[in-house]
């Protein structure tokens, strides 16, 4: 407490009561008190927005306000001053109200001596400032000294009320950064902490006076940002937190930067409630994380839409699994020159009860993103060489049964054994089976795939190489992976008759197929000029839908009774 003057303000109608306090203060404490008066509440609740007091005294009763009410309406406007109430009634129970509507003391006027009131001002000085440390721990974070979670709830109430009040808009930032576990773990939690710090001066410096911003926890901020007239004013300050975080922070004598990804919601344009715009600025967020890190992004409803959609989709594909809602359609692939059927690619359909028929390009990642992707495998795995065997038993050429491993898959333990398994299992030769594996799923752990291919090969499987061209394989993995086939992605096929870049992809393609002895197929063969340009170049295989789209088992029979693929097509190379 300043041992100097302490400044109060004394809230009082009556003359004869103000005259009394001034003299029985001056008596206790010469010059200690400095004593502003005022006759009415509103008088007081002016003086104390303009004037900074250590302390107020007020009477319950004045001319335009009665009773506990007095102290609630200080209260509101100061919550942080220390208020003694000097009441005519001695009762008991108004003195408890009081308190309990945040009064430090109550005393009755004509009680006790200038030295008794003393006292009791400067204690209650003092139970004031303990009551706001406690509050302090309470609502800070002790790290950065930020706004905790629970001030932070606060004041964004308070913001959205005052929002309405002045007709504006509240911008809610979430601001994760990037990779911050990384420095943690390698620099250490001190280190850490200390970038945390270091972040918040940063986050202070580039945000305007009345903005709050608050730690939630780990490394997650949030700025509330009120009088916000359009997007643009968001915009704005979103580029000055980004452009605030660009140079690197000083940390152990080493220059480390950091990268925020901010995701914004905005009130009432997104969502009224508070919970909501906290919730719909962390959705944007992650999503500012997915689209490349170090940037921001707007909450926008379709963002909720396709969560609700992913995970209503969860439910159902784990339902799917269940409810065996699942079946294979078969794609034929032909000798691009004899037009004998080699095999067959096995092509998942999803017959969902409510939504028809979903597309495979639309469940696999949700399914390898929720690990589903592993039971759906091996029942595709299983039906396919089931059907397979099935054909051969029924007395037709034998054919190679083609079917997608998903990266995720790919990467298991044993999943070369297991797939193994199962194809002896089905009673089948393991020659008779080939394995789609994308080029991604090979180049991340180049020595570990090659591995696996080495087993899978070992065991007789067929590998294929799928969507070849689309990822980016060095050819020098190439020569090295224990492959057979590359598969040349569709959408270079698509456009090798207009398109004199894919045309040329192509011929190279197929070109160094053959100088490394790998077969070569093309997919989404449409044209009977696509194939014909094909054919020339020199490929060995085709698959599309014009020579034959994916079908359910039953029709795929009628492939096997007709060499003849179409009688449209004259092939260049005619065997
Ligand atoms: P993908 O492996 O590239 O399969 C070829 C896709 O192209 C198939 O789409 C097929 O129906 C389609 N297609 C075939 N010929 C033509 C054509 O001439 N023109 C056009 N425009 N398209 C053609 P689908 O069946 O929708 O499958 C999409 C993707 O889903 C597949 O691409 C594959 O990556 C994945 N997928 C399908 N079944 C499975 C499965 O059982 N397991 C896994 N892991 N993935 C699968
Ligand atoms: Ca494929
Ligand atoms: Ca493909």
């Amino acid at each position: 407490m300043k041992s100097e003057k302490i400044s109060i303000l004394y809230i009082e109608d009556n003359e004869g009561d103000i005259r009394l306090l001034k003299d029985l203060l001056h008596n206790a404490r010469d010059g200690k008190y400095e004593i502003t008066t005022t006759v009415t509440l509103k008088g007081g609740l002016a003086q104390l927005a303009d004037n900074q007091f250590d302390v107020v005294l007020t009477d319950l009763k004045l001319p335009d306000s009665d009773g506990v009410n007095t102290i609630t309406r200080i209260q509101e406007q100061e919550p942080s001053i220390p208020i003694v109430v000097i009441s005519a009634q001695d009762c008991e129970e108004i003195a408890l109200q009081v308190v309990q509507r945040g009064a430090q003391d109550y005393l009755v006027k004509g009680q006790g001596d200038g030295l008794l009131i003393s006292r009791s001002i400067e204690y209650s000085i003092e139970r004031k400032r303990n009551e706001q440390g406690l509050s302090y721990l309470a609502n800070y974070d002790g790290l950065t000294g930020l706004a905790n979670r629970l001030l932070f709830r606060e004041r964004l109430d308070r913001a959205l009320i005052r929002a309405d009040r002045n007709k504006t808009l509240v911008a809610l930032l979430v601001i994760d950064l990037d990779r911050f576990k990384n420095i943690n773990d390698t620099l250490g939690h001190d280190a850490g902490d200390q970038l945390l710090i270091k972040v918040a001066g940063r986050l202070e410096q580039c945000t305007r006076e009345g903005d709050t911003i608050a730690r939630l926890g780990g490394d997650e901020f949030t700025i509330i940002m009120e009088d916000v007239k359009a997007f643009e004013d968001a915009v704005k300050i979103v580029d000055k937190v980004l452009n605030g975080m660009k140079n690197s922070f000083d940390l152990l004598s080493r220059e480390i930067y950091v990268s925020p990804s901010v995701g914004i919601s905005m009130y009432p344009l997104d969502d009224t409630d508070a919970g909501n715009l906290l919730k719909n600025a962390d959705s944007a967020m992650y999503s500012a994380k997915e689209s490349g890190r170090n940037c921001y992004r707007f909450y926008t409803v379709d963002m909720n839409k396709k969560l609700l959609l992913n995970l209503n989709m969860e439910a159902k594909l784990r339902r799917a699994i269940e409810r065996q809602e699942f079946v294979l359609n078969y794609q034929p692939k032909f000798d691009i020159h004899t037009q004998e059927l080699l095999g067959a690619e096995a092509l998942i359909r999803w017959h969902c009860p409510d939504d028809n028929v979903i597309s495979p390009a639309v469940f696999i990642p949700l399914a390898e993103e929720t690990g589903l992707i592993g039971v759906i495998t091996d029942w595709v795995i299983k039906e396919a060489c089931r059907q397979n065997s099935e054909w051969q038993q029924q007395g037709y050429a034998p054919i190679r049964m083609a079917i997608n491993i998903s990266p995720r898959q790919f990467a298991q333990e044993n999943i070369s054994r297991r797939i193994f398994n199962q194809i002896i299992c089905a009673d089948l030769a393991p020659k008779y089976v080939e394995l789609e594996i994308t080029e991604g799923a090979l180049m991340d752990d180049v020595e570990k795939s090659n591995q696996i291919l080495k087993e899978l090969k070992g065991r007789g499987i067929h590998i294929s190489i799928d969507d070849f061209g689309t990822g980016y394989s060095s050819l020098s993995y190439l020569k090295k992976f224990h492959i057979d086939t590359l598969k040349i992605d569709q959408s270079f096929v698509r456009d090798i008759m207009e398109d004199a870049d894919d045309a040329a992809i192509v011929s190279a393609v197929i070109a160094m197929a053959k100088s490394l002895r790998l077969n070569v197929i093309a997919e989404g063969v449409e044209t009977p000029d696509q194939l014909n340009y094909l054919a020339a170049k020199g490929c060995n295989e085709a698959q599309g839908y014009l020579l034959g789209k994916p079908v359910t088992a039953k029709e795929f029979t009628k492939f096997f009774d007709s060499k003849v693929v179409s009688p449209t097509i004259k092939l260049a190379h005619s065997a």
